[in-house]
């Protein structure tokens, strides 16, 4: 079984302070899409997941959805900013065409804090218009969060806003020092231990509610039974690891983090663990394909490349 990640031009109608791609070269016409979802099939993939930029600005969407449906694929996944969801018939559309899950990215409970992160005045009352849309439509709505030095004391409002959103899964990014994030990387990035006992009362309130949460891009010694999630991206298809890790017991199981964290903070974070991997407290099983709820990995994804699942 393979995952597909069909990644489209990076053109986006936000300007996230923490964009993973505003350096890379100008967006061009995304090539034969139709051609790449039938080679893909041809080789067994049957999950794809398109992102971006942002997806919904292609009006093709809907038919290269269409197509991948006909071809047999068992799963179709949207990562998205939500905004264009906000138009009902659009994801009555979507939802029609065959579409499943859709991973929306949501900063902040607040429309202040939330379009501070994406530079786009009102993105945030589109967004969650978007939302609810996509439930309406009987869309999987999943949530993104990246977790900035702005909005990490905020977590836990976010975690409460997933219950009243009756969002079912929930995953909070670290930021990573990449793209426009490297304009002014301390200002925008958090240190681990800073953001730890953030994600702890997040979890607490998406417990109080039938919301899954997890951490995508915290070392594995950071609270060691966070439930995470961490798909390889090109960003960081392995993540590095610090001179500390040299006698870590985890060091197998753990993913290493993004380079960029060291030319800020540094190991001063890194514990090393005596003992491997613990449990995770009420981790989820993410390994299948077919019931994964979120689309696209961490950052910047591999274009065209099926990802073997296991
Ligand atoms: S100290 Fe261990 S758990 Fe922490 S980043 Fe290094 S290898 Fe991973």
């Amino acid at each position: 079984m393979q995952i597909l990640i069909i990644s489209l031009d990076h053109s986006c109608n936000n300007h996230c302070r923490f964009c993973s791609q505003a350096d890379l070269a100008p967006p061009s016409a995304p090539p034969d899409i139709r051609a790449r979802l039938e080679k893909a099939r041809g080789e067994g993939a049957n999950v794809v997941h398109f992102v971006g930029g942002e997806p919904t600005l292609h009006d093709a969407l809907p038919s290269w959805i269409a197509a991948a449906k006909h071809l047999g694929f068992e799963r179709i996944g949207l990562q998205t900013n939500g905004r264009r969801l906000a138009y009902p018939s659009y994801a009555r559309t979507l939802a029609a065409e065959g579409l499943g899950p859709v991973d929306i990215a949501l900063q902040g409970a607040t429309g202040a804090l939330h379009d501070y992160h994406t530079n786009a005045p009102g993105s945030f009352k589109q967004t969650i218009s978007g939302l609810k849309r996509a439930h309406e439509a009987s869309l999987e709505v999943a949530v993104t969060t990246v977790i900035t030095r702005s909005n990490m004391r905020h977590l836990p409002d976010l975690g409460a806003a997933m219950g009243v959103l009756k969002v079912a899964n929930w995953r909070m990014r670290m930021s990573l020092l990449v793209g426009r994030a490297r304009e002014d990387g301390s200002r925008l990035v958090p240190r681990w231990s800073m953001v730890e006992p953030y994600v702890r009362r997040a979890l607490d309130e998406t417990a109080k509610n039938a919301c899954t949460a997890v951490v995508s891009g915290l070392p594995l010694c950071i609270d060691p039974s966070l439930p995470r999630y961490d798909p390889a991206s090109d960003e960081a298809p392995q993540g590095v690891y610090g001179h500390a890790c040299e006698d870590c017991a985890a060091r197998a199981a753990c993913a290493g983090f993004d380079a960029g964290y060291l030319t800020l903070y540094g190991e001063r974070d890194l514990r090393p663990m005596k003992e491997g991997r613990p449990e995770m407290r009420g981790g989820p099983d993410f390994s299948d394909p077919l019931k994964l709820p979120f689309v696209g990995g961490l950052g910047r994804t591999v274009a065209d490349q099926p990802v073997p699942s296991d």
